[in-house]
């Protein structure tokens, strides 16, 4: 064959590729002693045979036992785990042969944990994984960075990735079995995969062809009772009811909804300016729907290792290594000081090779602590061991997150990896010997009667304690040295909240009802908010369009559901279509949702003066939304090259930036497959484009539409008032708006420190608002009509 045989000049394959497989395979071996000698290795026969009895397995073990690397190699030669061609009913009737199964996926809560695993995993079946890899068994699937090679049989990926997967793939056809990994962090994502794998293993299973999907529930801390009631078969009572829709026994709210859509949102307390309104919530009698009954809990297996309520149950006994903890005698009330004088002290005391890593709340400690240990390490004796500071924070690129996982190649050099939660859970940092851990973390917190979502610096839990704590004795015997004293710990609650009971569950009603969840209310979930919050998003979606009267999404909530953005985005990308604003709105969009702030923040009044003159050709009179697109757009205007010096020139992160574009890029292509963008934008770089007025107005009237809830009236003395609920705001000093005085504003975010502020904030007009509540023409106006 002409082109088989073809030889390119300067390349031998057979030379260039032969001595790296070796190379591969002898790294694969070498690590087969190792992974003989993990705790979970004796379990290995024990997992098999369960899961060919059972579909469901919960696994229990300390942390380092293995669970994550090793279970999927365990499973994906089972005979169960085959793709098997099957014949289903399409939607037109016709039969189909589809395929289903082949592939082991495992979740993961966070993206470095997904990629740094499917690496490891790759390395240990003698594969090489990097984003070229076009052939192997192993893949990985995050957000912007998808590696899905040919013969894969273990896919890692983040729960937010096999969500989005469930939209095109309701069955996971793909896959033979679902690995949820580290479900104890039970975020709002996990919970609802949980709910869709228990409907899926009880439920119809006519969609897989008959063909089972095994599940694998594991946690190094876990609530086993709970969740065997959870999974367990449902004996005594279905979940559904079937011909029950019980969504729609909210129509006669939902109709009144449409005629006074204010009250809605605002628990029907509505400015006076826009006259009395009554609320139709307020008047509800709030009938529960049927609470999920489950069977009593049993984990009895019969002889042959059937479980009798289908979940069986394995307990991974004891770990590779001990982890030796120290606490505080006394309490300290500085935290960030108290672990630079344990870094230093533990640097003197502790011999090399063993890095450290420390937890702190985020990226500001992180950054603040960094320069500070740099400086301290400056003052040292020479003959100590050189500092590596390396921080690992989510907003961080993915190759600087890389870096702090690699060995130090410096000699005779301490790493000292200062993280977040990020580095919570799944991960092996390697290297580390040592956890400082400050006992603090950052959790978000949604204050449902303000619409609001804040961050707060809490103690971690019990379950975070204990994961922190097994970041060390993973390699090798290590210690963890906790900034906190025995008493404070045994005081600790013993897990988080689940996310989903801290949110805004408008999210999570949207995610049920995209892929297919006719009845939220009734969906199976470990732990149900309060029925008023779910009625609540129902209600809302509602007036966003995104449901129908009853109860079905619409094509724009189908839309809405399909754009990686929080439901309020979503809803400004439809109505900008509609608007013909869409490429603004997602350049303003890209910038807002990008991984971390894009507009550095100055630390002292002279920075701050020094910003404002360099921003001034960026910074926009009109706020915040139009400074995001001047900034997206001066900033295509610029040849690669020339990017990172003009984000330097104007105090804008480089990182955000090139996220942003990544975001827009992937909206352009959504929107494009939609039909609502008729071409992809040409590109970069692009010249600058100023918008006339009018564009720029009819840009903010879109955001007013979808942020309604969120536009504030001057109360006076810098004071503004919430248009719906009456709640006080003030403008964010980060704002460009900040201290103006203006007849009304729209702000895209709510914090609360100090006192109640708005962020990211645009002057609007009240009619707008008014317009936007009413269904006043006068917002529907052409731009330039008067
Ligand atoms: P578990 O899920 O039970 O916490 P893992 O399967 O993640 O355990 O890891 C088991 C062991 O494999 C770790 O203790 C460590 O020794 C090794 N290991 C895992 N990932 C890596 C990695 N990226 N680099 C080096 N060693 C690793």
């Amino acid at each position: 064959n002409g082109v088989m045989g073809k030889t390119i000049k300067g390349t031998n394959h057979s030379k260039a590729i032969l001595p790296n497989q070796k190379a591969i395979h002898r790294a694969a071996e070498d690590l087969k002693k190792a992974r003989a000698e993990l705790p979970i290795a004796r379990s290995k026969m024990d997992i098999r045979q369960k899961l060919r009895r059972n579909d469901v397995l919960l696994l229990n073990g300390e942390t380092g036992s293995g669970k994550s690397t090793q279970t999927p190699q365990f499973l994906y030669t089972e005979p169960w785990c085959k793709k098997q061609l099957i014949k289903i009913q399409n939607k037109d009737g016709r039969a189909e042969e589809v395929a289903v199964g082949g592939v082991i996926a495992i979740t993961q809560p966070r993206r470095v944990a997904a990629i740094t695993l499917a690496q490891r995993v790759a390395r240990e079946m003698g594969c090489t994984l990097d984003r070229s890899t076009k052939q192997g068994e192993v893949g990985y699937a995050v957000r912007f960075d998808t590696v899905v090679p040919r013969g894969m049989k273990i896919k890692f990926l983040t729960e937010g990735m096999l969500l989005q997967e469930m939209l095109n793939d309701p069955y996971l056809r793909q896959y033979s079995a679902v690995i949820v990994d580290e479900i104890h962090e039970r975020s709002m994502d996990v919970d609802l995969i949980s709910g869709f794998l228990r409907l899926l293993i009880h439920g119809d299973k006519r969609g897989r062809g008959g063909v089972p999907l095994k599940v694998i529930i594991m946690s190094a801390t876990l609530d086993l009772g709970g969740l065997k009631t959870f999974f367990a078969k449902p004996e005594t009572k279905p979940d559904y009811e079937p011909g029950k829709n019980h969504d729609v026994f909210r129509k006669e709210a939902i109709k009144s909804s449409k005629k006074s859509k204010e009250d809605i949102l605002s628990d029907g307390k509505a400015p006076a300016r826009f006259g009395k309104l009554k609320g139709p919530l307020a008047n509800e009698t709030k009938s529960l729907p049927p609470k999920v009954e489950l069977p009593e809990e049993s984990s009895s297996e019969d002889d042959e290792g059937v479980a009798k309520n289908g979940v069986a149950y394995i307990h991974v006994k004891g770990r590779q290594y001990t982890v030796k903890t120290y606490y505080d005698e006394k309490p300290t009330p500085d935290y960030l000081d108290n672990m630079l004088k344990t870094v230093f002290q533990l640097h003197v005391a502790e011999p090399l090779p063993g890095d450290f890593l420390c937890f702190l709340t985020g990226q500001d400690e992180i950054e603040t602590l960094k320069i500070q240990i740099e400086e301290w390490a400056l003052k040292l004796n020479p003959k100590l061991p050189k500092i590596k500071v390396m921080p690992l924070y989510g907003s961080l690129s993915p190759d600087a997150q890389q870096a702090a996982f690699d060995k130090v190649k410096e000699r005779y050099t301490r790493k000292i990896v200062l993280a977040t939660n990020i580095a919570e859970t799944s991960v092996t940092v390697s290297g580390v010997h040592v956890v400082i851990d400050c006992g603090k973390s950052k959790v978000k917190q949604y204050r449902p009667r303000l619409g609001m979502e804040s961050l707060l610096n809490r103690p971690i839990s019990l379950v975070s304690a204990i994961q922190r704590q097994g970041r060390a004795g993973r390699e090798i015997s290590g210690k963890c040295v906790k900034l906190y004293t025995k008493e404070a710990e045994e005081k600790m609650e013993h897990d988080e909240k689940p996310e989903i009971m801290r949110s805004d569950v408008i999210e999570a009603v949207l995610k049920m009802k995209a892929r297919g969840v006719d009845d939220v209310l009734n969906f199976p979930l470990m732990d149900r908010p309060d029925i008023v919050a779910m009625e609540k998003a129902l209600l809302q979606l509602h007036v966003m369009d995104a449901i129908d009267d009853n109860g079905i999404l619409t094509d724009a909530g189908k839309k809405m559901a399909s754009y990686p953005l929080p439901a309020a985005y979503g809803r400004v990308i439809v109505e900008a279509a509609k608007n013909d604003c869409l490429v603004e709105a997602i350049d303003v969009i890209a910038c807002i949702t990008s991984d971390s702030e894009i507009f550095l923040q100055p630390k002292s009044e002279e920075d701050r003066l020094e910003v404002e003159e360099h921003r001034k050709l960026i910074n926009h009179p009109k706020g915040d939304i139009l400074t995001y697109l001047t900034t997206l757009r001066k900033y295509v205007q610029e040849e690669q090259q020339n990017r990172l010096d003009w984000c330097k020139q104007h105090m804008i992160s480089s990182r955000a930036m090139k996220m942003a574009v990544m975001i827009r890029r992937q909206l352009h292509q959504t929107c494009k497959s939609q039909k609502i963008l008729k071409e992809l934008p040409p590109s970069d770089p692009q010249p600058f484009k100023e918008p006339l007025p009018t564009q720029e107005d009819t840009l903010l009237k879109t955001f007013v539409k979808a942020f309604v809830s969120k536009t504030a009236l001057m109360g006076g003395d810098g004071l503004y008032v919430t248009t719906l609920g009456r709640n006080p705001v003030y403008i964010h000093p980060s704002s460009v708006l900040y201290g103006r005085k203006l007849e009304a504003v729209l702000f895209l975010e709510h914090v609360f420190t100090m006192k109640s502020y708005g962020k990211k904030v645009s002057a609007v007009q009240a009619n707008w608002i008014e317009g936007a509540l009413l269904g006043n023409r006068d917002c529907e106006k052409e731009p330039g009509e008067s």
